[in-house]
């Protein structure tokens, strides 16, 4: 892909985020790892953190082994009515995976499947969740209010990354987009606890919502954090800046990240996001404000923080990619 491309028109400049972000879903999140001792390399190993909250992390992978699509965290809370799926994976067969695995856990009938974000690898699942028995209801799909419309906007590209990757394993992966739209900050009643739901701002995407559970005060993020990977903008990068300052305010006592380890210590990990973020962007205005190519831009911006993350060179010159024509126009 050419990612010298310069902008020349907005919904050429979609697309092409479209297609970028797409790629960044694979790239960004491949080697999720996790040192939770529960967790094991078996097929679809759930972390049990406690208090009805499990986390499944995906697979510990390398672009050149091949997107297989289980590759973010994916995790259900059990309440005493029933259960919530906050993200389903990749594809049909991740979401049957994982609709076994909570059908060991509990009988509860799942109540509902939130999904953070439209990227491919946290909403293919979904159409797993459509499968209940005649006798049982279909869970409620939610998501940001935007979201039902993202998904359509990029269902042929995302159907071709998804043949393209995962060959076989497609088959059954269908958009199901949201019943319940989250227009402001909601709660979800799970009986014995609440989920409550905070919709952002154009961020990591433009579809971008956090989960906090009432019981344990658990926050899953999506992917407005990143762990140990070099955190991805495809939306908006000072949008995602602030995203994660409100993160910051919540009454957390951990954190699952869209990708990377559960932590405890989730004011660094934000922190440490946020430190990338800003460096990217002061380094990126810079190289505008100089005259400088997105090019040179794409080897020189962050430069500094290049060994704390993984996966830096292509996530950072992709993030360079996505921020740079949009802060020509400030
Ligand atoms: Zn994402």
């Amino acid at each position: 892909m050419n990612l010298t491309m310069q902008y020349n028109g907005h919904s050429t400049f979609n697309t092409f985020l479209v297609l970028i972000c797409a790629l960044f879903s694979v790239v960004g999140c491949a080697h999720a790892q996790t040192d939770h001792p529960d967790v094991k390399p078996a097929n679809f190993a759930i972390e049990e953190l406690g208090n009805g909250i499990y986390v499944h992390h995906g697979a510990h992978l390398d672009i050149d082994t091949g997107y297989q699509g289980d590759i973010c965290n994916i995790s259900f809370v059990v309440g005493s009515l029933g259960v919530a799926v906050i993200d389903t994976g990749g594809s049909f067969k991740v979401g049957n995976q994982l609709r076994d695995a909570i059908k060991k856990v509990t009988k509860l009938p799942i109540l509902y499947v939130i999904n953070t974000h439209v990227h491919p690898d946290h909403i293919f699942g979904n159409a797993a969740f459509l499968q209940n028995k005649p006798d049982e209801a279909k869970p409620v799909f939610v998501g940001h209010a935007k979201l039902g419309d993202a998904m359509q906007l990029r269902k042929e590209i995302y159907d071709k990354l998804n043949q393209k990757y995962l060959g076989d394993d497609a088959k059954g992966s269908e958009i199901v987009k949201p019943t319940l739209p989250v227009k402001a900050v909601m709660d979800l009643d799970l009986g014995d606890r609440t989920l409550r739901l905070t919709p952002y701002a154009v961020a990591h995407s433009n579809t971008d919502i956090s989960v906090l559970d009432s019981k344990t005060h658990t926050l899953f993020t999506g992917d407005l954090l990143f762990i140990e990977r070099t955190p991805v903008v495809e939306g908006d990068i000072k949008g995602l800046i602030a995203a994660i300052d409100d993160l910051k305010t919540y009454p957390a006592t951990q954190v699952v990240p869209g990708h990377g380890p559960t932590t405890k210590d989730w004011l660094t990990a934000l922190n440490n996001s946020q430190r990338y973020l800003n460096i990217l962007l002061t380094d990126v205005r810079n190289s505008i404000k100089k005259g400088e190519s997105m090019e040179r831009a794409m080897d020189t911006a962050a430069a500094s923080e290049k060994d704390q993350w993984q996966l830096f060179d292509i996530a950072n010159r992709r993030n360079v990619n996505t921020i740079y024509p949009m802060l020509e126009w400030e």
